[in-house]
């Protein structure tokens, strides 16, 4: 196998946000330090060699870039000031920005400014959409009658047509970053599923992968050591962020119980339900706890309370700011639902609310966001190599 050389790799990278790591002469604190490194002698500062010697083939296949939290540790006691745990953050979103194929997240990575511009195009471009359809004329309604203003027909498809846009996206950067890390590791498709035996390993391996660690948490919440007692349980890292996940996924599920019922037809989409209605109550909950983690997250990176909040970039702010006004123009819908005289703000508020989604869901595979795609893939690659390793 050729092996490449970018000699551009580092300078690539400091537009992502590196800090200096040529100064790293491989003395092993960090992998001392790291409660992750488990055997693995190697790690963080393997993939900090990669980048130096500019093997950009070798980074991008490094299953190590997921399996890091950020806590910060070994950039506390890295000697010379190479900030291991930032260049980690650093690789993961060049590797975000490379496994994309449309050049956006590189856009949004290394130029803030035009980023942000972007992203409120498209969701103004969603909105004026909308508003091409809309009439608030013909309503006359006791109550808040939100798909008289935009048809439901309309939300739906232009729903439909943004999580496409999104899955094809997504699915090639999955794609492309499935064969980097099975390329390094020396994985087959008869590792995977070439029997039963491989398939019982794989099934092992997807379920620690998504079960145990995405939803669970666990070594995050058991491990990673800025998560001491000291720090207050409602500011622990990893609660914040599971009660992100759950809320994220809790508002998902509450959307298809509701399309669920229209496809069974016991519930038609607008029709008033009261408070205590099962996908009412679950997203009310589930927005609740998506409000929590995503407020938690921005004070943290404004108030600096972890290491891993010291250095923020455009597009941690921008993600955290699209979800923070999708659930609060939520809420803001929920109180205009129930108020007793229809407010006409409750229908703008709708128009803002969907425009955001729908540009949150479009921008999941070029943000912070897509670490939710690549991270389960990382993990899965990482049990698969425990469990050959035992
Ligand atoms: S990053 Fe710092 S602590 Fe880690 S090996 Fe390099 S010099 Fe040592
Ligand atoms: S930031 Fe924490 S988890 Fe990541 S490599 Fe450093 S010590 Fe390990």
């Amino acid at each position: 196998m050729t092996t490449v050389v970018d000699v551009d790799l580092m300078a690539d990278l400091k537009k992502f946000g590196a800090t200096d790591v040529s100064a790293c002469f491989s003395c092993g604190t960090c992998t001392a330090i790291c409660p992750l490194a488990d055997d693995d002698a190697t790690f963080p500062r393997r993939v900090i060699r990669y980048a130096q010697v500019g093997l950009t083939d070798e980074l991008l296949g490094a299953k190590e870039l997921w399996t890091c939290y950020h806590c910060g540790l070994c950039s506390q006691s890295c000697p010379t000031k190479a900030d291991p745990g930032e260049f980690m953050a650093t690789a993961r979103r060049y590797a975000i920005a490379s496994y994309e194929p449309t050049g956006l997240a590189r856009v949004i990575y290394t130029r803030p400014k035009l980023g942000t511009v972007v992203a409120v195009l498209v969701a103004a471009f969603f909105a004026l959409f909308m508003l091409t359809q809309a009439d608030l004329g013909g309503i006359h309604s006791p109550t808040l009658a939100l798909f008289q203003f935009v048809p439901s027909e309309l939300v739906h498809w232009l729903g439909v047509g943004t999580m496409v846009a999104m899955f094809a996206a997504g699915a090639w950067g999955v794609v492309r970053m499935t064969r980097a890390l099975a390329r390094r590791d020396g994985v087959t498709w008869a590792d995977v599923a070439g029997s039963r035996a491989a398939l019982r390993r794989s099934a092992a391996a997807a379920w620690s992968s998504l079960g145990v660690e995405s939803l669970g948490q666990r070594r995050f919440r058991e491990d990673c050591h800025d998560d001491q007692p000291a720090e207050p349980l409602w500011r622990r890292r990893w609660l914040v962020h599971a009660l992100t996940i759950w809320g994220f996924l809790g508002l998902f599920g509450a959307t298809l119980i509701d399309y669920g019922l229209e496809l069974a037809g016991i519930k038609m989409t607008g029709t008033p339900i009261p408070l205590w209605y099962p996908s009412r109550a679950l997203g009310t909950v589930a927005g609740l706890s998506l409000m929590y983690g995503v407020t938690v997250f921005l004070l943290s990176r404004w108030r600096r309370w972890t290491p891993a909040h010291a250095t923020s970039t455009g597009s941690d702010w921008l993600l955290l700011t699209l979800l923070w006004i999708t659930g609060c123009t939520g809420f803001v819908i929920e109180v205009a639902l129930y108020a007793g005289q229809p407010p006409v703000w409750g229908y703008w508020f709708f128009l803002l609310h969907v425009a955001v989604a729908m540009e949150l869901m479009l921008m999941v595979p070029f943000t912070k966001f897509a670490h939710a795609m690549y991270r389960p893939v990382a993990l899965f690659f990482y049990a698969l190599a425990r469990d050959r390793v035992r």
